[in-house]
């Protein structure tokens, strides 16, 4: 496991090792971190963390136009940048994240993918029986693409019954505007 996924799944046990899907509103009360959400068209930002608010809070921002899906992942990602090391700025008022970087991402990613998918639930899922990507995504409450590319990190893709080409689907919420 990576650093970030250790952070995320120490969090997980934090919480109680809950089943899916993971409440991303209760992991961020228990972070102290609030969420507000915007409807500012979906193409503008997925969603921005706040280390510090002028008036001393600490935010992720999350735009409404995003499927349900798609925000838990966007405030998960954040909710790394919140708590890896190096990721965000501490200045007061700053609302952008340090320059980005493709390994801060990468890194915010898989705290995010871990979170919501933990390794230790999607391991457990039964191996002759696992669900399709379509059910896995919709009880874990990601994105099929989200689940697919997380089945894919664990080798689990093949064991799992894919619903073939021709679905249609949202992005992953894989690509940030944070
Ligand atoms: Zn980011």
């Amino acid at each position: 496991m990576t650093w970030a996924e250790v952070t995320a799944r120490k969090l997980w046990v934090r919480l109680g090792s809950p089943e899916p899907p993971v409440d991303v509103g209760a992991v961020c009360r228990t972070l102290g971190v609030e969420i507000w959400v915007v409807s500012c068209g979906s193409a503008l930002f997925d969603a921005v963390y706040t280390p510090r608010t002028r008036d001393g809070r600490r935010l992720v921002t999350v735009n409404g136009a995003l499927s349900r899906e798609r925000q838990r992942f966007s405030v998960a990602h954040e909710l790394g940048h919140a708590l890896l090391a190096g990721h965000a700025a501490k200045t007061a008022g700053a609302t952008w994240n340090l320059e980005r970087s493709p390994l801060r991402e990468t890194e915010a990613n898989r705290f995010a993918a871990e979170l919501l998918m933990p390794k230790l639930l999607l391991v457990r899922e039964p191996r002759r029986l696992v669900p399709p990507v379509k059910e896995l995504a919709a009880r874990y409450l990601v994105s099929r693409e989200a689940m697919r590319i997380r089945l894919t990190q664990l080798g689990l893709m093949p064991l799992c019954a894919d619903e073939g080409a021709g679905a249609q689907e949202e992005t992953g919420g894989l690509e940030d505007a944070g």
